[in-house]
């Protein structure tokens, strides 16, 4: 008699790294004999794979922890894991705040979760938060054959040598690690032959990537070397790490995407300078004139933070300023909160919360108006889409266009994993429209 698979239900919190490394862990699980589930009640094995970038985020965990209590006491032999970066952070604090947590594994350890899977089975609790030496992509196994969707995710690097004053990355992801080549481009391949159509390459600083000479534009070359492989994209990109090769790939890899996330945070250089972004708005506004004369149709966005302490009204006026003079597709913007061991978290100054509000308000509505913009000048135009699913109206469906735009098109499902040229017919709240050429 076969034994019934054991469930493992993943939540996965944060950025499409975590996406990723979600993905792996299910994986590297599926060798102990577990398949995903949907829910947690469903669930042998729960693992929240958490971020630590927002704020309060140890104390959400917490708390959606708590609300997995009567799961637990339900079913004794549910297993509770706590993955990614709040575990890396936090460590053996979770076990003592929580004893229904099973297992706390950080991102660079992951690949040991059927030994610690077994050790739980046995009765016992594990905590792995180290910096191993051995690496993770090493120890886990070949991507599996089943038939996938048309786009995938492909970590390449991790981790940040940078310090932004601001934020917790160098912390719980450690220094930044290349992947070898040889092993990305044997995986990019795995995802192909899988039914893969679009990678996006994957960092924290994914344009540090120097896992082999050249930089990350001889990989984006190697990779749009694979039959099969049509669209590259790569995210997300410190400015600093722009470098003439892959701005000049820009314009000339037919394969890579006329997209481009580049984050800025602030238009103020006394800002930039305190962020320890080591680069003035003025060299970001130069280097985004290269990108453009290398790739004149790249759709930018960015990362902005509103109210970092001791930013005063001219300092966000020259935010406003810089978005108006590069004009970005889209962009995420948040307001400045501490986060406890980063140095910005112990400057004294402030800034008062109603000022922070007005200001993320004009922000966000000036990046809306260029958000449409951007969509508007694209109706008339042609593209082309990756079609992924069907849309909700019948004989709808809907991909993404070279700029990363939502397209709802009429056209078979048939069309499903395929590329094929769409004329932008109408721009819509968050979409566009179109219809298929020939
Ligand atoms: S570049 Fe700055 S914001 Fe980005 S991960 Fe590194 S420290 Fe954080």
């Amino acid at each position: 008699m076969t034994q019934a698979p054991k469930k493992l239900f993943i939540k996965t919190y944060g950025c499409q790294m975590n996406v990723y490394d979600s993905e792996r862990m299910a994986e590297t699980l599926g060798a102990s004999g577990y398949v995903t589930t949907e829910t947690a009640e469903d669930a042998d094995m729960v693992l929240l794979n958490t971020c630590h970038i927002r704020e309060k985020a140890a104390e959400k965990v917490y708390s959606d922890l708590g609300r997995l209590r009567p799961l637990k006491e339900a079913k004794p032999g549910l297993k509770i894991g706590v993955a990614g970066c709040v575990a890396q952070a936090e460590g053996e604090e979770i076990l003592n705040r929580m004893p229904l947590v099973d297992l706390v594994v950080g991102p660079q350890s992951y690949h040991r979760l059927p030994e610690m899977e077994r050790a739980v089975g046995q009765g016992g609790r594990a905590v792995d938060t180290d910096f191993p030496e051995d690496d993770k992509f090493e120890a886990l196994k070949s991507r599996p054959k089943a038939k996938r969707g048309p786009t995938a995710f492909l970590t390449v690097q991790e981790g940040c040598d940078k310090f932004c004053a601001f934020c917790v990355v160098p912390y719980t992801r450690g220094a930044e690690v290349s992947r070898p080549a040889e092993r990305i481009v044997a995986e990019a391949r795995e995802l192909v032959e899988a039914g893969v159509r679009e990678i996006t390459l994957l960092g924290q600083n994914v344009n540090a990537w120097h896992g082999a000479e050249g930089g990350l534009a001889a990989l984006v070359g190697q990779l749009a070397a694979i039959d099969g492989l049509e669209r590259i994209r790569y995210t997300t990109s410190h400015p600093n790490d722009m470098d003439e090769a892959l701005i000049a790939a820009h314009g000339q890899e037919a394969k890579l995407m006329p997209y481009l996330h580049l984050p800025v945070q602030s238009g103020s250089d006394r800002i930039l300078k305190a962020m320890n972004r080591k680069h003035t708005a003025d060299q970001y506004l130069r280097l985004i004139e290269r990108i453009r004369a290398a790739r004149p149709d790249i759709l930018l966005t960015s990362d902005f933070i509103v109210g970092f302490p001791g930013e005063t009204d001219a300092d966000f006026e020259a935010t406003m300023d810089l978005v108006r003079a590069v004009g970005y597709g889209s962009a995420f913007s948040f307001k400045y909160s501490p986060r406890p061991g980063t140095p910005a978290a112990e400057r004294k100054v402030q800034v008062e919360a109603s000022v922070m509000d007005a200001r993320l308000q004009r922000l966000q509505a000036l990046l809306g108006e260029q958000q449409r913009t951007a969509q508007e000048t694209m109706v008339g135009r042609e593209t082309t889409v990756l079609f992924e699913k069907p849309g909700r109206l019948p004989g709808q469906m809907v991909g993404k266009s070279e700029h990363l735009f939502a397209v709802h098109v009429q056209a078979p499902e048939s069309l499903r994993g395929e590329i094929a040229r769409v004329r932008i017919t109408a721009s819509g709240p968050n979409s566009l429209a179109g219809s298929l050429i020939g």
